[in-house]
């Protein structure tokens, strides 16, 4: 065996740096603090029915995908079916899109719902195809941002070519930017729309979205979106049982309560007051924990801009997980479904995303049945040492359910079970401070060069997960897991 790393959770991200360095011969301890492995994009199990807790839209399983890299990379295999239709998206009972993943028929089916902004809906999209291709060739060989040694540096020079000068003038650029340059204004239908997508995404709209990034959110639906059988936690689970098979060790139900190095040991304390010992530590958790979790020497050793995001708050998620009866209205229905109200706010029931398993989809539901999670961002403040705390949380419940009722007219007979989860649900069971989610926005400000690197000043203490370069989704946390793997092994191993 070689050397011994302790991995703090049991996210898409530190699973992913665990099973590629139990591939290779190191010695993995993981530590999650929950009775579920997969974090944000994990489950739970009630009555009978598996529910996907957050995540439940796979991307990155195409070729190329870093998903489909580690997969393959691991000789593992995943059950996934690629969606030719994405998702409905519902402004409101005002218009109907459909994202359809053929690049160009979702743009002529996009033209047909604006006639009158065809030339300004195709320019803007010539541009985002542009600004996407030129990352997609970024992402074959995944250099790190921001660049924090020689080795990091030379490897993004080389990561380049030519036409990545294209980029150049959009990093200082808003998504709204491009818009504006075709037409659309923040108050347009269409830019409505686009925002609706980029939350999901980015945790932002348009006003504050990195130009590059947002075009590659936008752009990555058509790469290829997936429903994966059972969900994506199946990933998490797959990645454990290689960690094991390697000889590691993947321990539920330890959270982690304190960080400490001596000598150049990295040593862990558990919840039950077990201890730990490792040459490298990985932190799967969001930087807010650093603040908890790390001795307070240590973290004030980290440089101003982790300490200072430690305690900058992101979104939170409410979320209602039903259980529904079969009938033939649930067949026609997509699996994934938008609702997004008028007045362009973006959270608190106002924009609702809705999964709905797929039929026969058993290892979520059996026969007959179907599970649905739905989600919303919130602000998580908003949740603790809240007076009406009851109250508020059915407030939101009907607000999601009114909007619910959008996309699947038929819902209100079919539910059997119902449950909800606020922020404090969240931090409960992901043991995320507050329940923030997601990750930082991607912003201007907290992105590219200005994100927080796998890398830290401690001696082999590594980050990885949703708030770390290059952050949103499981395909952020999964290149994270791999940008500290490829620098623990010393840039040796490429996937
Ligand atoms: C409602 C919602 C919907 C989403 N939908 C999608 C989607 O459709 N598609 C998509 O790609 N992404 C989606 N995401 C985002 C995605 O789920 C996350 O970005 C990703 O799963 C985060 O992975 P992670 O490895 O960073 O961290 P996490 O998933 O948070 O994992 C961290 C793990 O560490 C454990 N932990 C925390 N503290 C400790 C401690 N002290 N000791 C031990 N263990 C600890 C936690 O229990 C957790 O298991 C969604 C997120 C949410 C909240």
């Amino acid at each position: 065996m070689g050397e011994k790393i302790l991995v703090v959770g049991g996210g898409i991200g530190g699973l992913t740096a665990g099973a590629l360095l139990a591939e290779n011969g190191y010695d993995i301890t993981v530590l999650e603090g929950s009775n579920e492995w997969g974090g944000c994009a994990g489950k739970f199990s009630r009555k009978g029915f598996l529910f996907p807790v957050g995540a439940t839209l796979g991307m990155g399983f195409e070729k190329g995908g870093i998903h489909k890299r580690v997969i393959d990379y691991l000789n593992l295999s995943v059950t996934s079916q690629r969606l030719d239709h994405i998702m409905t998206v519902h402004i409101e009972n005002k218009m109907q899109i459909q994202v359809l993943q053929d690049r160009l028929e979702h743009l002529n089916n996009l033209k047909s719902h604006f006639q009158r902004d065809k030339l300004a809906i195709e320019a803007f999209y010539k541009k985002i195809w542009k600004l996407s291709n030129e990352v997609k060739k970024l992402m074959i060989k995944l250099p790190t941002i921001p660049p924090q040694n020689m080795r990091e540096w030379t490897f993004l020079l080389q990561s380049l070519s030519p036409s990545s000068l294209k980029l150049f003038p959009y990093i200082n650029q808003t998504l709204l930017s491009l818009l504006r340059s075709c037409g659309f204004e923040e108050d347009h239908l269409f830019t409505q729309y686009i925002d609706g997508q980029l939350i999901d995404s980015m945790q932002t709209t348009s006003k504050h979205c990195q130009c590059i990034l947002g075009a590659l959110a936008l752009d990555i639906y058509h790469e290829g979106a997936f429903y994966v059988e059972g969900g994506l936690y199946v990933i998490a689970e797959l990645l454990v049982h290689h960690i094991k098979e390697k000889g590691g060790q993947a321990l539920k139900r330890r959270k982690v309560v304190n960080v400490n190095k001596k000598g150049n040991e990295w040593v862990l304390s558990d919840q039950k007051g077990d201890t730990w010992h490792g040459s490298h530590v990985i932190f799967n958790v969001p930087i807010h924990s650093l603040r908890e979790i790390l001795n307070p020497a240590l973290f004030e050793q980290l440089p101003l801009k982790y300490r200072k995001n430690a305690s900058t708050p992101t979104w939170g998620a409410f979320t209602m997980y039903l259980a529904l009866k079969e009938d033939q209205s649930l067949d026609k229905l997509p699996l994934f479904q938008q609702v997004i109200s008028q007045e362009n706010k973006l959270s608190d029931g106002e924009h609702i995303f809705l999964s709905l398993s797929k039929k026969g989809d058993t290892l979520r539901a059996p026969n007959g049945f179907r599970t649905l999670t739905i989600s919303t961002h919130t602000d998580v403040n908003r949740w603790f040492n809240m007076e009406n705390y009851k109250e508020n949380k059915l407030q939101l419940e009907q607000k999601i359910f009114n909007r619910t009722q959008i996309a699947i007219p038929t819902i209100e007979d079919q539910i059997i079970y119902k449950l909800s989860g606020s922020p404090k649900t969240w931090e409960r069971f992901t043991h995320r401070p507050r329940g923030m989610v997601g990750g930082f926005p991607q912003t201007r400000h907290n992105s590219l060069f200005y994100s927080l690197s796998h890398r830290t000043p401690l001696k082999n203490a590594w980050l990885c997960g949703d708030s770390i370069f290059p952050g949103a989704g499981t395909i952020g946390a999964s290149v994270s897991g791999y940008h500290v793997f490829r620098s623990i092994t010393n840039y040796n191993i490429q996937i």
